[in-house]
């Protein structure tokens, strides 16, 4: 059985509707993953912000476009009347939840609750309309087997015991839509794999039926060897290994949520990127083995704070290092990239909440600098550290600031910390010396 995703442009609209169901309607025994219609996540995070700031007014006008949007696609989408009028009950139903929380308290919980609701119209739109074209479709509701445990992680076991339950139960079916993005927490309320999380449910419900493919359908023709939002004549890359995709997905490749690779590169199952607007571009391959040498592609992640840590002590003493690391293990804090000098270590992390008080524990026994607002540039390719060409992204250094570099720790990824202002001109530049330059592929 295949895994197929298709993102938020891929069900934005009723052309786009119809689309999918052309890329699915073959035949074969499928899952599909649907994200919500583009644009309404975002929207619905705006509504949750404004309920926050007791904006209400604002929030309910928000919610009467977003339903006035929903009652146009259910009547272009669906014709046949028992289906039509079953879909305008449940986009009712779910849009008089949404302004019910209007008059709730605002807490994380109800944020993921309203967030929740994106998946939830576009897949029940989209299954009646399937079944109004004749596909033998069912809805598996991801929060009857998708949950993660306390540490955010998801629950692998439960997910494989609840999943493969709930399929071997059901009537047989052709199609079995589900949302991404949501599920359950570990104390069965809802939350969600975090923005962009629709990926990430593609891939694990690939590992835990042991799929034999997941594929990935959005809006371009697979990962691009620079970051096409930002540089032009970018190119789709016809093949990377899971290390060099989870890399750049990881460091910011925005087609492929961060952890998207890695529940497919622990199960070995191939993960393909493909344009639903182009569906004959070959796309990405993303599979095991390893491909040509040298950088491949570039991406950048931004939100990044540098901090510099200088021993006391003239010298780096004994034990300092590992005192560094406590702290950061003990605020859970995930270090990205280091370098070290004699008496001093310079670290980034993304996830700032708990600066302040790592901070206060660094300067009992170091001077510390804070720089925010970095971005990691970060250059991907299997044994990009010793390839020949490689030399050629140091010509960078004369146009850019850089604040580290990160050279040698991992065989396939080189990253650069810039700060964020210089972030698109460091791509440019990058891909000029990189990827244009005669004689280099
Ligand atoms: P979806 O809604 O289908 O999940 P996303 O917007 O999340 O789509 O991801 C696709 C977008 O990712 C592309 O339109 C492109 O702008 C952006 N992107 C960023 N970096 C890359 C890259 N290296 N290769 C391809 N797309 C990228
Ligand atoms: N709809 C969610 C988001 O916009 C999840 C996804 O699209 O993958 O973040
Ligand atoms: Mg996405």
């Amino acid at each position: 059985m295949k895994v197929l995703k298709f993102g938020g442009t891929s069900v934005g609209s009723v052309e786009n509707i119809r689309r999918v169901k052309q890329l699915i309607a073959d035949g074969e025994r499928k899952i599909v993953v649907l994200s919500a219609m583009s644009g309404t996540t975002n929207a619905l995070v705006a509504i949750a912000d404004n309920i926050r700031e007791g904006r209400l007014e604002v929030a309910l006008d928000s919610i009467g476009v977003l339903r006035t949007q929903y009652e146009e696609v259910v009547d272009r989408l669906l014709e046949r009347s028992d289906l039509k009028q079953a879909t305008t009950n449940y986009v009712d139903q779910v849009f008089d939840v949404l302004t019910a929380f209007i008059s709730e308290s605002y807490t994380t919980l109800l944020y993921n609750r309203i967030v929740s609701q994106g998946e939830l119209l576009s897949t029940h739109i989209i299954s009646q309309y399937l079944l109004q074209q004749g596909l033998n479709v069912r809805l598996l509701p991801a929060l009857d087997f998708m949950r993660i445990d306390k540490s955010g992680e998801p629950d692998h076991f439960y997910i494989k015991q609840s999943l493969q339950r709930i399929l071997d139960e059901s009537l047989p079916a052709t199609v079995y839509i589900t949302q991404g993005f949501i599920c359950l927490d570990a104390f069965g309320n809802t939350a969600n794999l975090q923005r962009g999380g629709s990926d990430y449910t593609a891939t694990i419900i690939g590992a835990v039926l042991e799929a034999e493919e997941v594929q990935i359908w959005t809006d371009i023709d697979g990962m691009h060897n620079n970051d096409p939002r930002f540089v032009e004549n970018t190119r789709a890359i016809a093949n990377l290994s899971f290390d060099e995709a989870a890399e750049l997905a990881y460091f910011g490749a925005k087609i492929l949520h961060p952890q998207t690779v890695m529940p497919a590169r622990e199960a070995n199952i191939p993960v393909r990127l493909k344009n639903t607007l182009d569906p004959d571009s070959y796309g990405t391959l993303i599979a095991s083995e390893r491909q040509e040498v040298g950088i491949k592609a570039i991406a950048a992640k931004d939100g990044i704070t540098a901090i510099k840590i200088k021993s006391a002590r003239m010298l780096l003493a004994h034990g300092f290092l590992k005192r560094v690391f406590e702290i950061f293990e003990r605020y859970e804090t995930p270090i990205d990239m280091i370098t070290t000098s004699e008496i001093a270590i310079s670290l980034t992390i993304d996830d700032d909440r708990n600066l302040l008080a790592i901070r206060q524990e660094l300067e009992r026994f170091s001077t510390v600098a804070v720089d925010q607002d970095q971005s990691i540039v970060c250059l991907v390719g299997h044994s990009v550290v010793t390839h020949t060409e490689t030399h050629r992204l140091f010509q960078v250094l004369q146009d850019i600031s850089v604040r580290m570099i990160s050279y040698g720790g991992s065989n396939n990824n080189i990253s650069l910390l810039v700060s964020s202002k210089d972030k698109v001109r460091a791509l440019q530049r990058l891909n000029t010396y990189i990827f244009e330059q005669v004689g280099v592929s």
